[in-house]
C-alpha cells in the first residue's frame, strides 16, 4: 500500500507532488510527506495526518525546485506519527528515500547497522534500508545507484522505493519487488507514481518497471534500467496509457464510492464490451478460447481472492459448478499460500484482484505457477503485476476504482466469471444452445437492470439507514447465489460504517447467531425469488418469531417475504445466476448511506488502504 510520486524535469516539483499525492491518497493515508531537492541540500517536510495536513505544513516548499518526491503512508512497521512518516533520511542526512512495502529482514540488517554505528530514530523497517545504502556508499565508494543496488541485494521483501542524494540534483534512482511502480515520460521530464493517475494531464506516455528492476533517472538522459540482481541492462516499450482525468475526478458526486456506485451500468456495459456477442450469439474471450482445452480438461479450477474479489470467487464457484460443471474451490489466497496446497498440473488457478497487485493474491499465484497449474487472471488494472505473470487473463475494464470499498469492480468481476461461465458450459456440451441464448441475452440486459435498481432502490436505501444508522451490530443472510452478496453486504457495512455485522447462509443462524436476534438486530436478508426462496422465507420467519427487524431485498411484485419484513427493497426479476450482481446495488448504497450519516470518511475508511501490496 502508500503511494509514491517524484518528479524530475523543467516544471516546479512540488505542486505536481501535492496533487500527486492526493490522487494517490487512497493507497494509504495515515500520514505523508515529502522533499524537494533546493539549492542548499533537502527542503523536507513530512507529517501524521492527510495530504491535505502536509500540504498546510509545507507550502513554504513551493519554490523553483524541478526535483522531488513524496509519500502517503499505510503504516506496517511503527503507528503513524511524524517521525515514522516517509521520507526518510540516512544518519549522514545525505540520502533521502521514499518506500512503499515491508523489508521482511529488517531487523537482523539494523542490528548489524547499529553495531556499525548507526543510528536508529524510527520504528520503520524503511529507515534500515535508506542507511544500509549510506553504508555501502560509504563503505565500497559506489555512487548512489550502485550503493541502492548494492543494498537490495541484501534485503528480503517486497518494495517500490525512489532514493535521492543531497549531492546530485539531476538524479532519482527507482526499484521494484512486489509493489507497482510506472514511470512517465514527458518532454525532458519524468514523473514517477504507484499509479500513473498523478501525472495524466502532463503525458500518457509511461512504462511499468517490473519485479526485481531498478531505474536511474537524470536530467537529459535516457533512462537507464537495470536488472538488481546481475545488473543487466533491461529495455521497456513505452506505451500509450488509456485512462482519462475525468476517470479519476468525482464528477459532481460528494464521494468517489457514490460514484463508482452509480458508474456500475456503464462499468458492467465495458466489461462485457467486445465479449458479448448477442447478435452472433457468441462470447468472444481469447484468454479462454487460446487456451480452452487447459480449462476443459482441468480437474479443478480454484479461485484465490481477498476481500470482495474472494466474495466475487464464492459466486464464481455457484457460476462454473453450475452452468460449466467444472469443480471449483475458492480459497483465501492469504490461507492458500502458506498451507501447502495440493496443486496439480491438470489445474486452473484464476486470481482475481482489482488492483492485481494484492500481495497474498500474487504469492497464491506464484505458488500455483510453480506447481505447474495454468494461470489465469482477473484484474481491473492493466498492466498489473498479476496480468504479467499469468498465463492467461481478462481485464474487466470497470475504469479506476478508487474508493477504498470496492463497488464497481465487484460486479464487474461478477460479470466476468458470468462470461467464463457461460462460455465454458457451451464449451463442455453442458449448455444447450437456447440455454446458452437465453443467459448470453439476459446478460446482455443486465445494465439496464442495474440502471433501474439504482433508480428505484435509492431513496428507500436512504430512509432505512436513517433508522439504523445507529445499530452496532447487523446479520446479513442469503442462501444459494446470495450467501456470498451477504458476505459482502456485511463487508461493506463494516468497512466504511465501522458497524459490526456479519453474513451468514440464511440456513446456519439456527446453528448459533440466532442467539444474537433480539428487536435490536437489523437482519438484511437477500432473497431473491429464486433458488431456495421458500426456505428462506423460513428462515425469515424464525427471526420474526424472535422480534429480529428485517430488511429484505426481494424480487419486483415480491408478496411473501415482504409481508413478514419490516423494510422491503425490491430489485428487477433475474435468473439466479445473475441476482448478485443486482442485489449488490441496494447493499452498497445501504452501507454508503449509513456511513455517510455516521460522518464517517466514506472514501478513505479507518485502517484501510486500497490495493493490499503487502502480506
Ligand atoms: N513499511 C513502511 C512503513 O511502515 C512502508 C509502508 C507503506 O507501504 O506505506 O513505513
Amino acid at each position: 500500500m502508500c503511494g509514491i510520486v517524484g518528479y524530475l524535469g523543467n516544471r516546479k516539483a512540488y505542486p505536481i507532488i501535492i496533487n500527486g499525492l492526493k490522487r494517490l491518497e487512497y493507497r494509504g493515508y495515515d500520514s505523508a510527506g515529502l522533499v524537494v531537492m533546493e539549492d542548499d541540500g533537502f527542503g523536507l517536510v513530512k507529517t501524521k495526518g492527510k495530504v491535505s495536513e502536509l500540504e498546510e505544513k509545507s507550502k513554504f516548499l513551493n519554490n523553483g525546485s524541478t526535483l522531488g518526491v513524496g509519500h502517503t503512508r499505510w503504516a506496517t512497521h511503527g503507528e503513524p506519527n511524524d517521525v515514522n512518516s516517509h521520507p526518510h533520511l540516512s544518519n549522514d542526512e545525505q540520502i533521502v528515500l521514499v518506500h512503499n512495502g515491508i523489508i521482511e529482514n529488517y531487523d537482523s540488517l539494523k542490528t548489524e547497522l547499529i553495531q556499525k554505528g548507526f543510528v536508529f530514530h524510527s520504528e520503520t523497517d524503511t529507515e534500515v534500508l535508506v542507511n544500509l545504502i549510506q553504508y555501502f556508499k560509504d563503505k565500497e565508494n559506489l555512487n548512489l545507484t550502485e550503493a541502492v543496488r548494492y543494498s537490495l541485494n541484501e534485503v528480503v521483501g517486497a518494495y517500490a522505493i525512489a532514493v535521492m542524494d543531497k549531492n546530485d540534483p539531476d538524479e532519482i534512482v527507482v526499484a521494484r519487488l512486489g509493489s507497482p511502480l510506472v514511470i512517465g515520460i514527458g518532454d525532458n521530464e519524468f514523473f514517477i507514481a504507484s499509479d500513473a493517475s498523478p501525472f495524466l494531464e502532463f503525458t500518457k506516455e509511461a512504462f511499468y518497471l517490473d519485479d526485481g528492476e531498478m531505474a536511474t533517472i537524470r536530467r537529459d538522459k535516457d533512462i537507464d534500467i537495470r536488472k538488481i540482481k546481475d545488473n543487466l541492462k533491461v529495455t521497456h516499450t513505452v506505451q500509450e496509457l488509456k485512462i482519462n482525468l475525468e476517470e479519476i475526478e468525482k464528477s459532481g458526486y460528494e464521494h468517489f464510492m457514490l460514484k463508482e456506485i452509480y458508474e456500475q451500468p456503464k462499468s458492467i456495459r465495458d466489461t462485457m464490451r467486445g465479449r458479448l456477442l448477442v447478435d452472433e450469439g457468441i462470447i468472444k474471450m481469447a484468454g479462454i478460447w487460446d487456451y480452452q482445452e487447459k480449462f476443459l480438461n482441468a480437474k479443478r479450477i480454484i479461485i484465490v481472492a481477498c476481500g470482495t474479489s474472494y466474495h466475487a470467487g464464492l459466486i464464481g464457484e455457484y457460476l462454473i459448478e453450475d452452468l460449466a460443471r467444472i469443480p471449483v474451490e475458492v480459497e483465501y489466497a492469504s490461507e492458500f499460500r502458506y498451507r501447502n496446497p495440493i496443486i496439480n498440473r491438470k489445474d486452473v488457478v484464476i486470481a482475481i484482484s482489482q488492483s492485481g497487485e494484492t500481495a497474498d493474491t500474487l504469492a497464491a499465484l506464484k505458488l500455483a505457477r510453480e506447481k505447474g497449474a495454468f494461470i489465469y487472471g482477473i484484474n481491473n488494472v492493466v498492466g498489473s503485476s498479476i496480468a504479467r505473470i499469468t498465463d492467461a487473463g481478462s481485464y474487466t475494464h470497470a475504469g479506476p476504482e478508487i474508493g477504498v470499498a470496492s463497488t464497481k469492480a465487484f460486479t464487474a468481476q461478477l460479470t466476468i466469471l458470468s462470461l467464463i461461465a457461460i462460455k465454458l458450459g457451451k464449451h463442455n456440451g453442458n449448455l444447450s444452445k437456447e440455454r446458452f441464448n437465453s443467459l448470453i441475452s439476459e446478460l446482455d440486459n443486465i445494465p439496464e437492470l442495474v440502471q433501474k435498481t439504482l433508480e428505484n432502490t435509492a431513496e428507500k436505501v436512504i430512509e432505512i439507514s436513517e433508522k439504523y444508522k445507529n445499530a452496532t451490530n447487523a446479520l446479513y443472510l442469503g442462501r444459494g447465489y446470495n450467501f456470498p452478496s451477504a458476505l459482502e453486504g456485511a463487508l461493506k457495512l463494516k468497512e466504511i460504517s465501522y458497524i459490526h455485522a456479519e453474513g451468514y447462509p440464511a440456513a446456519e443462524m439456527k446453528h448459533g447467531p440466532i442467539a444474537l436476534i433480539d428487536e435490536n438486530m437489523p437482519v438484511v436478508i437477500i432473497a431473491p425469488r429464486t433458488g431456495y426462496y421458500e426456505k428462506v422465507v423460513s428462515n425469515a420467519m424464525e427471526i420474526k418469531a424472535r422480534k429480529g427487524q428485517i430488511i429484505a431485498v426481494v424480487n419486483t411484485g415480491d408478496t411473501e417475504l415482504s409481508k413478514i419484513a419490516d423494510h422491503v427493497i425490491e430489485i428487477p426479476n433475474s435468473s439466479e445466476e445473475f441476482s448478485p450482481i443486482l442485489a449488490a446495488i441496494p447493499l452498497q448504497l445501504l452501507s454508503y448511506y449509513i456511513a455517510v450519516k455516521l460522518g464517517r470518511n466514506v472514501d478513505q475508511p479507518r485502517n484501510l488502504a486500497k490495493s493490499v501490496t503487502v502480506e
